[in-house]
């Protein structure tokens, strides 16, 4: 299975990053060693000084699919979770000042826990809440209506290059609000109120 994530799809964060509001979806991955396992802590790597948390809904898709058209990119999911694309900022800044690839700063072991997945059920899939608090306070608060591109817009675009496997992810791109990440720091994700994600950092 792949992890296929998405970068800069709200405007608010893609300008405090001081990037641009892309035309079209800005497409990554990272390797199934990316997740972590349930109930793990997530452990600072040592090569990097400044690891953000980015909360994402994720989305799994339950169906095999090739050149998806939008209009029926609702017929290949029907779970999801939040999920936190950690991000080593300072080795992305590198990497973007180069021209380079961003692996290193986002691709890396650990860097994408996930929460306990949901069933969309009759819930509009552009209308829900995500809520980020550190330490008990919340550092990101978003609503999927405010995408940039929805997320079967992204389907479509994602399965133009990649065919999409039963299983594979997509964490669909972060709100405003990212922060560095400290030793000790404790993270709990919300979907619509409810919390599915909580982990500690070490
Ligand atoms: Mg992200």
């Amino acid at each position: 299975m792949k992890l296929i994530c998405i970068g800069r799809n709200y405007a608010d964060h893609a300008k405090e990053l001081k990037n641009e509001v892309p035309t079209e979806p800005v497409i990554f991955m990272k390797p199934d060693t990316a997740l972590l396992p349930k109930r793990n802590p997530f452990f600072l790597p040592d090569f990097s000084d400044e690891v953000h948390h980015e909360l994402e809904l994720v989305v799994r898709i339950n169906k095999i699919g090739k050149s998806i058209e939008e209009k029926f990119a609702h017929r290949y999911y029907d779970q999801v979770t939040v999920g936190i694309d950690f991000t080593a900022r300072d080795i992305q800044a590198k990497c973007k000042e180069k021209g380079l690839p961003w692996e290193k700063a986002k691709a890396f072991d650990h860097s994408a826990p996930l929460g306990e997945w949901v069933d969309l059920g009759g819930r509009d899939i552009q209308n829900l809440n995500l809520e980020l608090k550190k330490n008990g306070e919340t550092v990101q608060q978003g609503n999927t209506n405010y995408m940039l591109f929805s997320v079967d817009r992204l389907i479509a675009e994602v399965s133009k290059y990649f065919t999409l496997k039963i299983g594979d992810l997509l964490f669909t791109g972060t709100p405003a609000g990212v922060s560095k990440v400290e030793r000790n720091d404790r993270l709990e994700a919300y979907l619509d109120g409810e919390r599915l994600l909580a982990l500690n950092v070490k």
